[in-house]
């Protein structure tokens, strides 16, 4: 098994002279306090935030004060620290339903070269060039998720063809029949879906995907390395981060991070404390490098763990397990206990002729579900055995009873195949 190609790039771009976690950790604490001071001499947030603290040791890294997200949605402007001439690029997240809150992001040049290395060498564990690629992420304009995956396959001498997240599907199948595409790169439900609509295509052609921009639920990737043959890679990354962050190797057992550009942390999300390998809590990062926005421990709101095994791959970088979901993606039910989404999904998405649900709480004990099936099917049995399936396992481990409420809608009605955006509960 091959090695994460990451260990190479991350050894050769931090100039450590020993492939050791000492060695790396030294890098990230030097890097750390250059980040610090950068931060607090260019950005009004930090010039503020960080005005008494000085960091020589790890100690003074966990007490740094942390980023939040609704720091950023207040100014964005306030973290910037280069002039307005140098940003390459300003990516605007907008969270649903909330009107007026926004989140800019922005990049240098340099920032963005990093993440297309960061992509070349994380891809070149799924690709080579004997591999045709489809991406199907946005990637029309320049620094957009699709371009810079597309810049850094070419670099590898790996074919790929832009095509942007799935709005027809039979015309995805007709790109990939007509280009020879032998990999595919997108948004894990859009892939689910295209592997139950057009299945035979997918068993022909698809030997490879790598899933990104939003959680991945277990169920997901066993269905199609079984029922398709595929070998499942996942990354995982999120704008704040520079896109990238980690991403899985050949042994498929959980991401290698981006270590030389990011310090990450695994916290208790209520005490701000760090968990244990193994245990499971809120991902916080600290960049190392970025020019245009450097933040300092920054509360993603995802939810993961270090393993606390090495890697089969024999890395010394560290391994983190798949995400879990979102920290607030979970709804209160019979009482004190918590359904989180991911739950939903395990016992949901089992269920081949679904191609899509939505979920909110609406009342104590009344689950309503959206479900969009596939075309020109009954499917009244299936969602008795789905409602039969949630019933069972809520009782099962929450000891209380669950109405469901069930409403049909089409693929049409819900525009399920052209939405980059997280599955949530909706609220
Ligand atoms: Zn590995």
């Amino acid at each position: 098994m091959q090695r994460t190609p990451l260990e190479d790039w991350i050894v050769e771009r931090t100039g450590i002279s020993r492939r050791s976690r000492e060695a790396l950790e030294e890098y990230q604490l030097r890097k750390i306090m250059e980040t610090v001071q950068f931060a607090r001499r260019h950005s009004r947030f930090y010039q503020e935030q960080l005005a008494d603290v000085s960091v020589i040791s790890w100690e003074n890294v966990q007490a740094l004060p942390f980023t939040y997200p609704n720091q950023i949605r207040r100014d964005p402007n306030d973290f910037l620290c280069i002039p307005q001439r140098d940003i390459k690029r300003i990516v605007t997240l907008r969270s649903s339903g909330t009107e007026g809150e926004e989140k800019r992001i922005f990049f240098s040049q340099g920032d963005l070269d990093a993440t297309i290395d960061f992509f070349q060498y994380g891809m070149s564990s799924l690709t080579d060039e004997s591999d045709r690629v489809l991406i199907l992420f946005p990637g029309a304009s320049c620094g957009s998720i699709g371009d810079l995956l597309g810049k850094a396959l070419k670099r590898s001498g790996v074919v790929c063809f832009k095509h942007g997240v799935i709005t027809n599907m039979e015309e995805t199948a007709k790109c990939i029949v007509e280009n020879g595409i032998t990999c595919l790169s997108g948004i894990p439900i859009q892939i689910l879906q295209l592997s139950r609509i057009k299945t035979e295509i997918f068993q022909k052609n698809i030997r490879k995907v790598l899933l990104s921009a939003d959680y991945v639920p277990e169920v997901l990737i066993r269905e199609l390395t079984e029922r398709c043959g595929c070998r499942v890679f996942t990354h995982y990354g999120m704008t704040e981060m520079g896109y990238g962050g980690g991403v899985e190797c050949q042994a498929l057992g959980g991401y290698h991070m981006r270590e030389g550009d990011l310090y990450i942390e695994i916290l208790n999300p209520d005490t701000g404390q760090p968990v244990q390998d193994g245990q499971m809590g809120e991902v916080t990062f600290t960049t190392l490098t970025r020019q245009a926005m450097p933040l300092i421990r920054y509360r993603t709101g995802d939810l993961a763990s270090f393993s606390p095994v090495p890697c089969r791959c024999g890395t010394f970088l560290k391994t983190m397990n798949r995400v879990y979901g979102r920290l607030e993606n979970q709804m209160q039910i019979c009482g004190n206990s918590f359904l989180h989404f991911s739950q939903l999904d395990e016992w949901m998405l089992p269920f081949s002729e679904l191609l899509d649900y939505k979920a909110c709480m609406e009342h104590e004990n009344m689950l309503g579900i959206e479900v969009v099936f596939m075309d020109g099917g009954d499917f009244q049995e299936t969602l008795n055995k789905i409602s039969k399936t949630i019933q069972e396992k809520i009782q099962r481990q929450y000891g209380c009873r669950m109405q469901i409420r069930f409403t049909r809608k089409t693929n049409q009605q819900e525009n399920c195949f052209n939405s980059m955006e997280k599955r949530k509960f909706c609220r």
